[in-house]
């Protein structure tokens, strides 16, 4: 796979594509990143890429002959280097917080790309021109708003790269959160007992079978009890659905229950972030 990104802070992905996983997808061969900077195809003598919004209000807008220009020039590139084609068939993806909130699927999906396209923004953002005529999808890392497209452009090439055939050893995310619909369940490592907080004896037990039955329930368990809405649309047993009730009924009861402290009104022990 090749990842072409736009941006106007190519030295902002030095480090994390130079770590872990993404390097190493990278040094056997499997990815290729090419970071190209929008200031390069800006028209004038001052690079300029940005101007004022039309009708006024705050802030600067990203203007959209440099990021036309820009992917244009990675297009070519890509006839030329790579012998596609059918350019226009590329994915070319703003980074937006507009845009559909990505997840594990998008991920698998983008993972089966052969070349990608992001686009990082900044400022206030892109001329309209650019999500209308340019951007062929539009991805957002989550409801809250970052500077600039940089590092949802390294979350999104991060988890793809991860995806792609033989980054990871067979089966290492298989099991991961969210590649089959369910959180994953919990995991332990040596020692088997600490501070007396034990393993389950379950995992020690050598049982294979019984360790995929464990295994399977918890993540069942741990899915509903932490993102009930990913369970609608996971494929159940029969047994599964009775462990399921059974979860249910102890969570209405959980929640009749009387708060015991009037100091501290939340019920579990782990505060829950911007609920309030
Ligand atoms: N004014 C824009 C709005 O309200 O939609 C936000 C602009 S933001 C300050 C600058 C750039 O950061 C965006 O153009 C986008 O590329 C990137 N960005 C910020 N938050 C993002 C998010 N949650 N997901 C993806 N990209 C984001």
């Amino acid at each position: 796979m090749r990842i072409d990104i736009l941006t106007l802070f190519p030295g902002m992905f030095a480090g994390p594509f130079a770590e872990s996983i993404v390097r190493r997808g990278i040094d056997e061969g499997l990815v290729k990143i090419v970071l190209h900077n929008i200031r390069d195809y800006a028209r004038d003598k001052h690079h300029v890429v940005d101007d004022y919004p039309f009708g006024g209000g705050g802030g600067m807008l990203m203007k959209p002959e440099p990021v036309f220009d820009a992917v244009e020039a990675v297009r070519q590139q890509l006839r030329r280097e790579e012998g596609v084609e059918h350019v226009d068939g590329i994915p070319v993806i703003l980074l937006t917080p507009q845009g559909q909130v990505f997840n594990q699927r998008m991920a698998a999906d983008l993972a089966k790309c052969k070349y990608l396209v992001l686009l990082c923004g900044h400022y206030e953002g892109f001329d309209e021109r650019i999500r209308e005529h340019l951007a062929t999808h539009e991805i957002s890392i989550g409801d809250y708003v970052l500077t600039g497209g940089e590092l949802p452009a390294m979350v999104v090439a991060d988890a793809v790269v991860r995806l792609i055939p033989g980054v990871l050893e067979e089966g290492q995310w298989a099991e991961d959160s969210h590649a089959r619909g369910l959180l994953k369940y919990p995991e332990y490592t040596r020692p088997a007992e600490y501070r007396g907080w034990k393993a389950p004896q379950v995992l020690l037990s050598g049982d294979h079978a019984e360790i995929a039955r464990w295994r399977r329930e918890e993540s069942i368990r741990r899915t509903f009890k932490r993102r009930p809405e990913l369970l609608v649309g996971v494929a159940l047993t029969t047994t599964e659905k009775l462990l399921l009730e059974e979860e249910r009924r102890s969570a209405a009861l959980a929640d009749a229950a009387p708060v015991k402290s009037e100091a501290c009104p939340m019920k579990s022990g782990r505060p829950e972030i911007g609920k309030g």
